[in-house]
C-alpha cells in the first residue's frame, strides 16, 4: 500500500510518498522563513497555499498519483491557519483520488519515523525541537509524556538568546561553537518534578549579557544548564519505565555536547542512545505518511468509513490523546 503524506503544522509544507515497508519513494518540502526566525501563522499558511501546487507538480512528474491508496494529513498539534491550509489541500486531493484520509498526530509521527530509522524498539524519546521539549515513552497502550517544558521549547530558548547577542537565526549551532571557549557561570537550574522550565534561566543569561558577561561563558553555561536538566529528566523517566533505550529527536539533537551528556548517562545505566538522520529529524511529510500507514493498517474499517466532513484540525492535540493500536 502506498500513502501520500501531507505536512503543514508550522513553517514547513511537505509532500511525501511512502510504502508500507517504510520506504520513502518521494519527499519534497519547502520552508517558510523570516529574517528574525519568527513565524506569522497567517503568512506561513499563505506560503503553504502557494507552494502546494509546485510540490504537487514535482510529485506528479516522479510518481503516478493513481497508485496512492491512502492519504495522511498532519492535523495537529500546530498553528491553526497552517493546519487549515493543509486540511483544505488534503481534502481536495482525497476527494479527487477517492482515497481514505487519515488524520495523524505530528508528534507521534516524529516518534514513529524515529523508531523506523534508528531501529530502537521501545525507547524513551527525547523530543528537543525549536517549539517543543518533551520526554515521552510508550506505556500501557499509549505514548505518554513523562516530562516536558513548562514554558518555551529548548530550541526557541537558545534561538532567543542567540538573537539577543546577535548570532542570527537559527542560533543553536552558533551557540554550540561559542560554548567551546566558555567557562561556567551559575544561571540557576529549574526542574520541577519531571518538568523543565527554560525561561527564567534565559532571562538571567540575557541580563548577564547586558551587564557585559562574555558571550562564550554564557553560551557554555546555557548549554550546560539546559542539557543537564534534560539529561536528568530523561534518566529519571528511563528508570521509572525501566527502558534501556533513549532516542533523541529534533533539531537540537545536532548538538554534540547534548549527545555527549546523554551518552554518559546511558552508558552508566547500561542503556543505548539512538538517533534519527538529520533529514528526517525535522518536519517533513515522510513521517506523516509512515505514521498514517501504521494507523490505517491498525483500523482499516474505521478509516475506510471516515467521512471527509468529519475530519478537523486539532491545534492542541497531545500524544497521550492518540490511541495507538498496531497490527
Ligand atoms: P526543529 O524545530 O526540530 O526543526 O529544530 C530547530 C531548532 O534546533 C532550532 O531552535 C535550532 O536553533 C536548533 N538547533 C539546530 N542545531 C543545533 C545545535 N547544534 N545545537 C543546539 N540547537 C540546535
Ligand atoms: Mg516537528
Amino acid at each position: 500500500m502506498i500513502c501520500l503524506g501531507i505536512e503543514t503544522t508550522a513553517h514547513t509544507a511537505s509532500l511525501s510518498i511512502v510504502d508500507d515497508k517504510g520506504r520513502i519513494i518521494f519527499e519534497n518540502r519547502d520552508m517558510y522563513t523570516r529574517e528574525d526566525g519568527g513565524i506569522i501563522p497567517s503568512d506561513a499558511a499563505l506560503h503553504h497555499k502557494k507552494i502546494f501546487p509546485l510540490l504537487l507538480e514535482k510529485l506528479n512528474k516522479e510518481f503516478d498519483l493513481k497508485n496512492v491508496g491512502v492519504i495522511a494529513l498532519s492535523s495537529g498539534p500546530g498553528l491553526a491557519p497552517c493546519l487549515l491550509e493543509g486540511m483544505r489541500f488534503a481534502k481536495e486531493i482525497a476527494s479527487k483520488l477517492n482515497a481514505p484520509l487519515i488524520p495523524v498526530n505530528h508528534l507521534v509521527a516524529h516518534l514513529e519515523i524515529g523508531k523506523l530509522f534508528s531501529k530502537a524498539k521501545d525507547p524513551v524519546f527525547i523530543l528537543a525541537t525549536g517549539a517543543n521539549t518533551q520526554i515521552i515513552a510508550f506505556e500501557s497502550g499509549n505514548y505518554r509524556i513523562f516530562g516536558e517544558t513548562l514554558d518555551t521549547g529548548i530550541g526557541n530558548a537558545l534561538d532567543k538568546f542567540g538573537r539577543i547577542i546577535g548570532l542570527g537565526f537559527p542560533a543553536g549551532s552558533k551557540i554550540e561553537e561559542l560554548a567551546k571557549k566558555g567557562k561556567y557561570i551559575d544561571l540557576g537550574y529549574v526542574v520541577k518534578g519531571m518538568d523543565l522550565s527554560f525561561s527564567g534561566i534565559l532571562t538571567k543569561a540575557i541580563d548577564l549579557s547586558k551587564k557585559g558577561c562574555s558571550k562564550e561563558d554564557l553560551c557554555y553555561s546555557l548549554q550546560e544548564t539546559y542539557f543537564s536538566m534534560l539529561t536528568e529528566v530523561t534518566e529519571r523517566a528511563m528508570a521509572h519505565v525501566n527502558k534501556k533505550e533513549a532516542l533523541l529527536i529534533g533539531g537540537v539533537a545536532a548538538n554534540k555536547r547534548l549527545i555527549e551528556m546523554l551518552n554518559i548517562m546511558c552508558r552508566e545505566r547500561k542503556a543505548k542512545l539512538y538517533f534519527v538522520p538529520v533529514k528526517y529529524s525535522g518536519d517533513q511529510a515522510a513521517m506523516i505518511a509512515y505514521a498514517g500507514i501504521l494507523q490505517y493498517k491498525s483500523n482499516k474499517k474505521y478509516y475506510d468509513n471516515l467521512k471527509l466532513q468529519d475530519i478537523d484540525i486539532n491545534p492542541n492535540w497531545r500524544v497521550e490523546q492518540v490511541n495507538i493500536t498496531r497490527v
